[in-house]
C-alpha cells in the first residue's frame, strides 16, 4: 500500500508540472484575431536636414494597433554655396554654404584651384570625374587641377586625356612644365599624352597608376621624370626616344612594362627593374648608356629587352629566367655573361653581332640554340655545348670569325641551314654519331676548314627547307677538306645523295 501511495503522487506530481507547461506556453502563442489592415505612413515628427523624422500608421481593423519607424530626411542640407575665399589657378579657395532650408545652418567647404584657364575637361565615368587636355593652352606652365565644378558640386579630374598636350614636333613652342595639384586625383595618363612636349622635368602624382602607350615618347629635353608609388603599368613606347633621361626609379608596385618603353633612352646608365616584373620585351633596346642592370628573381622572359645595348659590358640573369630571345642582340660591349642554370633553351637572336663576347658557358639543361643566336659573334673563340643540345637553328654561329673549337655533344641531331657558314677560324670539327640532317649551306665557306669527321653510321640527310639535296654545305671550303667517316659506312656515303659531291674527299677512317 505503503508503496502504491508513493507512486500515485510521483506520477501526480509530474502530471502537475506537465499541465502548468502546456498551460503556461498556450498564453504565449496567443494568435491575432486578425491580419492588420495597415493604413498609411503619417508623419509624426518632421524630419529636418539635421534629425530624423517619426511616422507611424494605424490598423483599420483595430485603432490599438500602431506602428512606429523613424525615417531619415530625403533632402538633408541643401546648400547654397557662395565664394569666401577665391580660389587661384594653383590654390584652393573657400566657399561658404547656407542651407535653403534653414538659413541657421551654415558650413564651408574647399574651393578648388582652377587649374590653368583654357584647358579644356571632358566627363567620364558616367558623369562622375573629368578627363583633362590642353584645350586653347598651347604652351607654357600648365597645371592640372584636383576637381572641377560640374552643376556646383566638385567632380575628380581622374584622367590626362589620349593625346592631351601632343603638339608638333616641328612647333618652336610647347609645354615647359606640368604640374599637380597636391591633392590630384588622377589616376591614369592616355596614350600619347605628353608627345613631342618639351618638358624638362616632370613629378607625376601619387594616385596614378597608369602610363599610356607612347605617353612620354619624343620628349627629348626631359631628364627627369618622378613616378608615384601608386604606378601599376607603363604602357609601350611610353618613354620612347626620350634622349635625355638620365635615370629612373621604378616603383615596386610597377607590374607591367610595356614593349619598347624605354627604347632608345640613351642616356639611361643603369636601371633596376622592381620584384612584380615577370617579363620585358624590348622594354630597353637601344639603350646605349646603359652599364648595369638588374633583374628581379622571378622575371621569366626578357625577349629583345636589351637589344642594342652597346654600353653593356657583363650581365648576371637570375635563375629564373627561361626565354632570353634577342635580349641582347648588337650588344657589342658584352664580354662576359651569366645564363642561370634553368635555361633550357637560346632563343633565336639572343646574342647576334655580340662582336666583344669571347667565351660563353652554356649550362646543362640546354636543348635548343635557337636560329641567329650567335650569329656575327666575331669574337667568340670557344663554346661549348653541353650533353643534352638537340638542335642547333639557322645562322647560329654565321660568321663567327674567332671561333676555332667547337665541340658537340653526343645528343644533337640537326644542324641548321648556315648554322656554321663563314666560321673561317674553324680549322676541324667532329660531328658525332647522332647526326642525322645537316642543313644548305652548314660550313659553307669556312675557308680554313681541312677535316671533318663524321661519326654517324648513317649519312646524315644533307638537305634545304624545300627538300632539295644541298650542295652548299661544305662550299668553299679548305681544298684540302678531308671528310672522314665510319669505314663501313664509305660505300653509303659516297653514294648518298649529296654527299656524293665530295666523293673524292670522303675516306673511312
Ligand atoms: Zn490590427
Ligand atoms: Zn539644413
Amino acid at each position: 500500500m505503503m508503496k502504491n501511495g508513493k507512486l500515485i503522487g510521483f506520477l501526480s506530481f509530474f502530471l502537475m508540472i506537465g499541465v502548468c507547461f502546456w498551460a503556461c506556453s498556450e498564453s504565449e502563442r496567443e494568435k491575432p484575431e486578425h491580419t492588420h489592415n495597415w493604413g498609411a505612413w503619417t508623419v509624426t515628427v518632421p524630419a529636418t536636414c539635421i534629425d530624423d523624422g517619426e511616422e507611424t500608421r494605424v490598423c483599420a481593423l483595430d485603432a490599438s494597433h500602431i506602428e512606429t519607424r523613424i525615417f531619415s530626411s530625403p533632402n538633408a542640407h541643401e546648400w547654397q554655396w557662395a565664394a569666401k575665399i577665391s580660389p587661384t589657378i594653383t590654390a584652393d579657395g573657400e566657399d561658404a554654404g547656407v542651407c535653403t532650408l534653414n538659413a541657421s545652418h551654415t558650413t564651408t567647404r574647399t574651393a578648388y584651384a582652377i587649374g590653368t584657364i583654357g584647358l579644356a575637361y571632358q566627363l567620364i565615368d558616367n558623369n562622375t570625374a573629368y578627363s583633362v587636355s590642353k584645350g586653347t593652352v598651347n604652351s607654357g606652365e600648365v597645371f592640372i587641377p584636383a576637381f572641377r565644378l560640374y552643376n556646383g558640386e566638385y567632380l575628380p579630374v581622374k584622367e590626362i586625356s589620349k593625346q592631351a598636350f601632343f603638339f608638333s614636333y616641328y612647333s618652336m613652342s610647347g609645354f615647359t612644365s606640368i604640374s599637380f595639384a597636391k591633392n590630384s586625383q588622377l589616376t591614369s595618363i592616355g596614350s600619347d599624352a605628353f608627345y613631342y612636349a618639351r618638358l624638362t622635368e616632370i613629378t607625376l602624382p601619387e594616385g596614378i597608376t597608369s602610363i599610356g602607350k607612347s605617353a612620354f615618347g619624343y620628349c627629348v629635353g626631359l631628364t627627369q621624370i618622378t613616378l608615384p608609388d601608386s604606378l601599376t603599368s607603363i604602357g609601350e613606347t611610353a618613354f620612347f626616344q626620350c634622349y635625355s633621361l638620365t635615370d629612373i626609379t621604378l616603383p615596386k608596385g610597377l607590374t607591367s612594362v610595356g614593349s619598347r618603353a624605354f627604347d632608345s633612352c640613351t642616356s639611361l646608365t643603369e636601371i633596376t627593374l622592381p620584384e612584380g616584373i615577370t617579363s620585358i620585351n624590348g622594354a630597353f633596346q637601344y639603350c646605349t648608356g646603359l652599364t648595369e642592370i638588374i633583374l628581379p628573381e622571378g622575371i621569366t622572359s626578357i625577349d629583345y629587352a636589351f637589344t642594342g645595348c652597346t654600353g653593356l659590358t657583363q650581365v648576371t640573369l637570375p635563375e629564373s629566367i627561361t626565354s632570353i630571345n634577342g635580349a641582347f642582340q648588337y650588344c657589342t660591349g658584352l664580354t662576359e655573361i651569366i645564363l642561370p642554370e634553368g635555361l633550357t633553351s637560346i632563343g633565336q637572336y639572343a646574342f647576334m653581332d655580340c662582336t666583344g663576347l669571347t667565351e660563353i658557358t652554356l649550362p646543362e639543361g640546354i636543348t635548343t640554340i635557337g636560329d641567329y643566336t650567335f650569329n656575327g659573334c666575331t669574337s667568340l673563340s670557344e663554346i661549348i655545348l653541353p650533353e643534352g643540345i638537340t638542335t642547333i637553328g639557322d645562322y647560329t654561329f654565321y660568321g663567327c670569325t674567332s671561333l676555332s673549337e667547337i665541340i658537340l655533344p653526343g645528343s644533337i641531331t640537326s644542324i641548321g641551314e648556315s648554322t656554321f657558314y663563314g666560321c673561317t677560324g674553324l680549322t676541324q670539327i667532329i660531328l658525332p654519331g647522332s647526326i642525322s640532317f645537316i642543313g644548305r649551306s652548314a660550313f659553307r665557306d669556312c675557308t680554313q676548314l681541312t677535316k671533318i669527321t663524321i661519326l654517324a653510321v648513317t649519312p646524315p640527310l644533307l638537305q634545304d627547307i624545300y627538300g632539295n639535296k644541298s650542295i652548299y654545305v661544305f662550299q668553299n671550303t679548305s681544298p684540302d677538306l678531308a671528310i672522314k667517316v665510319p669505314a663501313a659506312s664509305y660505300a653509303a656515303y659516297i653514294q648518298a645523295d649529296g654527299w656524293s659531291d665530295y666523293w673524292q674527299r670522303i675516306s673511312g677512317m
